[in-house]
């Protein structure tokens, strides 16, 4: 390809909106452009790099026994209200009518068409197992797009599904999808992680993601220095502790604490640490009140406590809701006195704390002498915390490390939960009915793009693995004439024949604008033709990823090229 046929509109400027290396570099690389909020035109540059990674999924997915499929992106709400989502996906789910005001949605995902799609081709056991995918367009319209193709509300997926006989052959239909992600990844050539994760919307009881390390990852990683345990921050657990069993405590009693309505006031008040003390948040699941405890110095987790009391909307309770309960503004709550006015939900944390102190729903005091297994209703105690680096690990005991990572893919077992309520069955060899166990895994190939360049680039620009790049290698010759251009040009024709992917930057412009943009763009080779060949016909050879080029006999480049692609 030559520069000047290439659309490739690089820009000197960082678009405004942009937060994440990814979205400043897509833009000002030349390879996205912004439609609306979450969607995305994707030029050329990008559409190769996808292109890229959409072969190596495919051949993943058929080495691992996949069979491709092209599913519509519309979708009849009637199988949506058949497994029960249609009500429950909330507003992310993209939903319209059509002219005969008949409901339909965009595909968020798959899981309601494949199986109505398979429940009406499969009999016998002896059509098992099966596993279909497509790479698609998905539709989500995410509260927050953001970040440029990370957080897209209009986004490229591989959405594989398997169905087995039985949960043994969807745990081998599991593992294969294991396997087949760790190539996908390793061979796009970014450093990932797999932790264990929370199914969400989807569903299911065990299911793994593949993040992609980066500084800018929406998800934490919580992951061991001792042993093999990491999971997605929103599940991570760590090591429950001993519930207090030492000497016996005094009946509580109220004491005056002026001002100190914050739990780091209240601390600082009483010369204690934070964790030393009881923290009464009250939040609103499915418009129901709940109230939650954790030891001062904790974050709720809010997937935790979303799984426990199983709702699907949960966000703090409004102010005029909890004063109706406890009779008392926020800063000295407390749980004491509402046993049966609203389900408590303890922290097990809390359960190790001794004589701690409590909010005592009346402003300006708290309850001294507290020992919540004697004084707080326990409705539920639980994992609710939201684990950190440094505690305990539950398996090793070892600390507890924390990373940031990009969720480029997520696998689930899904069991029968969709067999069962589309009716999904076969006939076992007995002649009788069984569901089938399914699984469902999913790439983000749009967001693992964007993920490569979080990961992969510098000042300059992008930097791309070799396996992704949308051109291998960029010919920048110093003037537009002479012997010069005809041997960048015949290097050009050659490197083209042979299979390389080659741009040629033709453009009148000074060799200086030619590797700025050669950086920005990231091909990870550039070959400069200029001053040295005219010389002694030797060009110089540059590696992305390194800070001085060499220099090379024009003969020598080929064989230096296909060492560097292998
Ligand atoms: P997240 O937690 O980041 O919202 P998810 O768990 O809802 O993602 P899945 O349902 O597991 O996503 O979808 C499979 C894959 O699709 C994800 O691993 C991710 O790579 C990609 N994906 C999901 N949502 C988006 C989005 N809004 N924009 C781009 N890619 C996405
Ligand atoms: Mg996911």
């Amino acid at each position: 390809m030559k520069f000047t046929n290439l659309m490739a509109p690089t820009l000197r400027e960082v678009p405004a909106e942009a937060e994440v290396i990814s979205h400043k570099l897509l833009v000002r690389a030349g390879f996205i452009r912004k439609s609306s909020a979450g969607i995305y035109t994707y030029l050329p540059l990008a559409h190769r790099v996808l292109k890229k990674i959409e072969g190596i999924i495919r051949e993943e997915m058929d080495a691992a026994g996949g069979q491709e499929i092209l599913m519509p992106i519309m979708q009849p709400a009637e199988l949506w209200l058949e497994s029960g989502r249609w009500d429950v996906y909330g507003g992310e789910l993209m939903r319209f009518k059509d002219r005969h005001d008949r409901d339909f949605c965009l595909g968020p995902t798959h899981e309601e068409l494949i199986t109505d799609l398979v429940r009406g081709e499969l009999s016998s056991w002896r059509q098992l197992p099966i596993m279909l995918y497509q790479i698609q367009d998905k539709f989500r319209d995410e509260r927050r797009p953001r970040f440029g193709l990370m957080r897209g509300r209009e986004f490229i997926m591989k959405d594989l599904y398997s169905f087995d006989r039985d949960a043994a052959g969807m745990d081998e239909s599991y593992k294969a999808m294991h396997r087949a992600y760790c190539n996908v990844f390793s061979r796009c050539g970014l450093e990932y992680r797999i932790v264990e994760a929370d199914p969400g919307a989807i569903g299911g009881n065990h299911s793994h993601e593949f993040m992609v390390l980066a500084e800018a990852g929406e998800a934490e990683i919580i992951y061991c220095s001792g042993c093999s345990y990491a999971a997605d921050g929103e599940i991570a657990t760590s090591k429950k502790p001993e519930a207090y069993e030492g000497p016996e405590v005094p009946p509580y009693e109220l004491i005056e604490t002026p001002g100190a309505n914050t739990i780091a006031s209240l601390a600082q008040f009483l010369h204690v640490g934070e964790d030393q003390l009881v923290k009464t948040l009250f939040y609103q699941a499915d418009g129901q009140v709940v109230c939650i405890l954790l030891r001062g110095d904790r974050e709720l987790n809010e997937i935790k406590l979303k799984n426990a009391i199983g709702c699907y909307e949960l966000a703090m309770a409004d102010i005029p809701d909890v004063v109706a309960i406890t009779g008392c503004q926020p800063g000295y709550l407390s749980p004491i006195g509402l046993a049966g006015k609203v389900k408590v939900y303890v922290d097990e944390e809390v359960m190790a704390l001794g004589a701690t102190v409590a909010g005592a729903n009346r402003p300006g005091y708290h309850y001294g002498n507290v020992l919540p297994k004697r004084d707080f209703p326990l409705d539920v105690v639980g994992d609710f915390r939201q684990v950190a680096a440094g505690d305990v690990c539950p398996f090793c005991g070892k600390p507890l490390m924390s990373a940031r990572g990009i969720e480029a893919g997520q696998i689930f077992k899904l069991g029968t939960k969709y067999s069962k309520a589309l009716n999904l069955v076969y006939t076992d060899e007995k002649g009788e009915k069984q569901p089938v166990e399914m699984g469902c895994y999913g790439i983000g190939v749009s967001r693992t793009m964007a993920a490569a360049v979080e990961q992969c680039n510098d000042k300059d620009g992008i930097v791309w693995p070799v396996s992704i790049a949308p051109y291998h290698v960029v010919i920048v010759p110093t003037t537009a004439e002479g012997p010069v251009w005809d041997a960048a040009l015949a290097l050009y024709q050659d490197l083209m024949k042979e299979g390389v992917e080659a741009v040629l930057d033709d453009r009148d412009e000074r060799a200086g604008v030619k590797f700025k943009d050669a950086d920005l763009i990231g091909y990870p080779i550039r070959i400069t033709v200029g001053k040295k060949f005219t010389e002694s016909r030797q060009v110089e050879f540059k590696k992305r990823w390194e800070q001085e080029a060499e220099t090379l006999a024009l003969d020598e480049v080929k064989a230096k090229i296909k060492e560097v692609l292998s």
